[in-house]
């Protein structure tokens, strides 16, 4: 029935492997850095995570390069499976048993057979009477709901037609961390019924709106399965779709009729715009029956992670000395350069709906706690709200002292720069105190230009996009 709305492209539901894109490894062209030549594309790129089981969907249009880049993206999807691919028993590359996993309060194990078998803790678990128990399972990987979203989208992009792609610069340049926004519109995800069918291998369904038959739907939604879950979400950031979509209330009416042609589920918003790290979870009900579930005492070492008890507090429990501003110096402001880019007048309207466009550029903050210096080069491009029309650029340097610097900065890993811990006040204050000394140069360079009142320091008023910001450490 949607194939007469909407273009419509099932993957992985019939059995059927499939690799999109150009064969000729000569003639590839990368989906997401545009990189060509045969020696960039040796591996063969999962289209969804092998993590999940997906054994049959591959992209030959991803390089090695952004391949193993973009596991890190895929990484939030995945952790927020790991419950669920453990005790559905989801095949892994390494072994057809189970997976092992280590959360905050339960340990999960494959016996002999590969059956997973769950440890829980006895204090924490909730007798619901009838012999039947409950237990709130918490994992122990951070994810982000934007993470979540880029890694669903990713998949598509990896599946799309190559004719498509066109329409999609804008998403990858997001997927790639090249450009956030501010507002992203809700997934969706509704629980399948124990009777359903397990997708062991994941299967991508995309709705293409090219017929615009209903100009209230976004150009291109897809939907998951994978294991005992669904998620539906629009992909965002489609030229065709002009800036639409990206606030829920713009999608009530295109949500309502996905819904109602799908089969009838309960589904559950979640909102992407949250880029704060959040632990998973899952309730897990079971019986006394069930010969699996082991409840066992909390102080048990099968709770142990590979980490020793001590380590384990100091990186939980890691409390940073209260961050005052007066610790922080500006040394020197440099480079300062404002450059409007649009030949025409622009409206206050028009720049009311700017702010999320900002392209990050080469943005970076440089530590150097042996000498307790910073140095914060900002950037960013400004368009139009759908990113069709350039507005401005601007940038500046800031050097700065900041006192103790060395307390602020936690190295959690024998010294691994990868594995650093941050106290975020301190963090945050560099970035703004650079802004705003950026602004005080700035300020008078757009002067008699439509962007007058476009502050850079107020730009930075936005933790996604300092969060997006590179950070280096000597
Ligand atoms: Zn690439």
């Amino acid at each position: 029935m949607m194939g007469c709305m909407f273009e419509h492209y099932s993957f992985g539901f019939d059995g059927i492997e499939c690799k999109v894109g150009e064969e000729d490894k000569e003639k590839r062209c990368c989906r997401f850095c545009n990189t060509t030549g045969k020696s960039n594309f040796r591996k063969i790129a999962h289209a969804i995570p092998e993590a999940l089981g997906n054994k049959l969907l591959f992209c030959n249009e991803e390089c090695d390069s952004c391949n193993s880049r973009l596991a890190s993206v895929e990484s939030h999807f995945v952790h927020l499976m790991d419950i669920r691919r453990a005790l559905c028993k989801v095949p892994t590359k390494k072994t057809s048993k189970t997976i092992s996993l280590y959360g905050e309060n339960f340990t999960l194990l494959p016996d002999e057979q590969g059956t997973p078998n769950l440890y829980v803790k006895r204090e924490e678990v909730k007798h619901k009477g009838n012999g039947w128990y409950s237990y709130h399972l918490k994992n122990s990987s951070e994810v982000t709901n934007e993470g979540i979203y880029k890694a669903l989208v990713k998949m598509v992009i990896d599946l799309m037609p190559t004719s498509e792609l066109t329409h999609f610069k804008n998403t990858i340049n997001w997927i790639n961390g090249y450009q956030t926004d501010r507002n992203l519109p809700s997934v969706f995800y509704a629980v399948r019924s124990p009777e359903e069918r397990l997708y062991l291998q994941p299967r991508l369904d995309l709705f293409f709106n090219t017929k615009q038959k209903y100009i209230d739907s976004p150009y291109c939604t897809a939907i998951l399965f994978t294991v005992d879950i669904q998620y539906i979400f629009v992909v965002p950031f489609v030229d065709l779709d002009r800036g639409q979509f990206k606030y829920n209330e713009q999608l009530l009416e295109h949500w309502k009729r996905m819904f109602t042609m799908l089969t009838p589920r309960q589904w559950v918003g979640q909102n992407t715009s949250d880029t704060n790290p959040a632990y998973t979870w899952l309730n897990f009900e079971f019986s006394r029956s069930n010969k699996n579930v082991h409840i066992l005492d909390g102080a048990d070492k099968i709770f142990k992670k590979y980490k020793t008890e001590e380590e384990k507090w100091q990186l939980n429990n890691h409390q940073f000395p209260l961050f005052e501003q007066k610790l922080i110096t500006v040394e020197s402001v440099s480079n300062v350069c404002f450059e409007n880019l649009c030949n025409r007048w622009v409206s206050q309207r028009e720049l009311s709906d700017v702010s999320i466009n900002h392209n990050l550029g080469e943005s970076s903050v440089e530590m150097d706690t042996s000498n307790n210096s910073v140095l914060v080069n900002l950037e960013f491009d400004v368009f139009n709200s759908d990113n069709t029309i350039p507005f401005f650029r601007c940038k500046g340097k800031v050097k700065l002292e900041v006192k103790s610097m060395e307390k602020f900065i936690l190295v959690t890993e024998n010294n691994d720069t990868t594995n650093i811990e941050m106290d975020w006040t301190f963090y945050k204050s560099v970035v703004l105190k650079s802004a705003k000394a950026i602004e005080g140069k700035m300020r008078k360079q757009r002067l008699g230009t439509p962007f007058v009142n476009c502050s850079f320091e107020a730009a930075f008023d936005n933790e996604r996009l300092i969060r997006a910001i590179k950070v280096w450490y000597l």
